[in-house]
């Protein structure tokens, strides 16, 4: 029989036993209610890269079209996600571009290719370059990650500008809706128990 394994709860450091959880169970801490451990289906990793890579993809849609078109007395101007971070630089709202270009662009990107790069390598059984880093460095940027915050700013300000501006929502726009759901999905499909499980077999 083999020892039991104790999980401690992350927010009170409560200890409890762990057990056999059913498929798609979740356990809970009996003091504080936070979530322990769950038992994610055993393709919850194929289902998380599915969804990783589609949201790649619509990343790449995202950053190389305009986001808006704006038409103000006959003049046509159109930009695209860098564009705005460059003029913000450009108009010395520097540490405003800086968090733009840092919470919207590196991040997601990184989070993305990370988890696309171990999750490919794991599916071929082999242990990524730099897997385990990887991993922590998911976990430690993904409260950066704020597409959604700007997604929100930007109808916001889309909204305000219709008064006086013709405006013409971009592909990008519709891009990071769909970005923003899919990167989502894939976070709540990934079961990192099983990732970090799979890396300790191969090491
Ligand atoms: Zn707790």
């Amino acid at each position: 029989m083999s020892s039991p394994t104790f999980v401690a709860c992350l927010e009170c450091d409560l200890l409890h036993r762990q057990t056999q959880l059913p498929s798609g169970g979740e356990a809970r801490c009996t003091r504080c209610g936070a979530l322990l451990y769950r038992h994610a289906p055993p393709d919850a990793n194929e289902r998380a890269l599915a969804l990783a890579l589609t949201a790649c993809i619509l990343f790449v849609v995202a950053n190389v079209y305009p986001i808006v078109g704006l038409e103000v007395q006959g003049t046509h101007t159109s930009s695209t996600l860098f564009g705005a971070v460059e003029s913000l630089w450009d108009d010395e709202a520097r540490t405003v571009a800086v968090l733009v270009f840092f919470t919207t662009i590196f991040v997601p990107a990184a989070e993305l290719i990370g988890l696309t790069w171990v999750l490919v390598t794991l599916r071929q059984g082999a242990r990524g370059r730099g897997a385990v880093a990887i991993l922590h460095f998911i976990e430690s940027v993904k409260p950066w990650g704020m597409v959604e915050v700007f997604l929100l700013g930007v109808l916001v300000s889309l909204v305000k500008l219709a008064h006086i501006a013709i405006v013409e929502p971009g592909v990008a726009l519709f891009s990071f809706g769909a970005l923003m759901a899919f990167i989502a999905a894939a976070a709540a499909a990934f079961d990192p128990d099983a990732a970090w499980k799979q890396l300790e077999t191969i090491r």
